[in-house]
């Protein structure tokens, strides 16, 4: 089933949430030929958003909608529970923070040279594992988000992501494909093909998204991911409804 999990209606207008700021992205989406489209806003706009809204859009649109939320992940973070108790299909965890350095945030570039890469992938990857582990999210999203500038460790990716992966893997957690990184520096899906295909031997499950912050961004590349998906084996994604994973297939 054609699904894009990870969109962005008020990325770049913020709250009001309302059923015609968000309506191009289903238009998009029907376009597109997706069955079902899901918002993940950032984080800071809960405060913003109206359930209501995605009442209303369900009601009115041809596909399917899903309610989800990106929450930035940082340990010290107290507030998951509360977030959590809110009637969400799924929450995503992202790392976009290692400390108090937004790596992927305007200006976060040149903090890299301050680090050893290999130290770098390690404790980005700890955090991920943390997130998983915490048994709030669904999701990891964009999993190896620390590429982003095409900045590599010496070590294999592989290696510094496998504690995290079997963290994941234990926990049930899904990894969204994010076709976004064909956008950004790096030029490469989120995660890489080493660590998607070390998602399969440990059967964890995947979604596709396209992490769009405007309407022309929904289901962008997604038959990328699809190829990239069934080269590794999968046959199957995922999707959730109130948080309670389910299986559809890999289309
Ligand atoms: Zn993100
Ligand atoms: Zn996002």
């Amino acid at each position: 089933m054609s699904t894009d999990l990870h969109v962005h209606g008020l990325a770049h207008t913020g709250p009001p949430h309302t059923v015609e700021q968000l309506w191009p992205y289903v238009e998009e989406a029907q376009k597109q030929g997706l069955m079902e489209l899901g918002f993940a806003e950032h984080d800071e706009y809960l405060y913003g958003l109206d359930f209501r809204v995605f009442e209303e859009l369900a009601r009115l649109s041809p596909i399917k909608i899903k309610k989800g939320l990106e929450v930035s992940f940082r340990p010290e973070r107290c507030d998951l529970k509360a977030i959590a108790s809110r009637p969400w299909d799924y929450l995503i965890a992202s790392v976009h923070d290692i400390g108090p350095w937004g790596f992927d945030s305007p200006g976060g570039r040149s903090f890299y040279a301050d680090w050893d890469m290999d130290e770098l992938y390690f404790t980005y990857f700890d955090l991920v594992a943390r997130a998983a582990s915490t048994g709030f999210f669904q999701i990891i999203g964009h999993l190896d988000l620390i590429k982003l500038y095409g900045h590599k460790p010496r070590r294999s990716v592989a290696e510094l992501a496998e504690p995290a992966l079997r963290v994941i893997a234990q926990a049930g957690v899904a990894v969204e494909v994010n076709t976004a990184g064909l956008y950004k520096p790096v030029g490469e899906i989120y995660p890489s093909v080493e660590l998607l295909q070390r998602c399969f031997e440990l059967n964890i499950p995947v979604t596709i998204s396209s992490d769009a912050h405007n309407p022309e961004e929904v289901g962008r590349s997604r038959e990328k991911a699809v190829r990239l998906l069934k080269r590794i084996g999968y046959t199957q994604l995922v999707t959730f409804r109130e948080r309670k994973l389910e299986v559809v297939s890999l289309k």
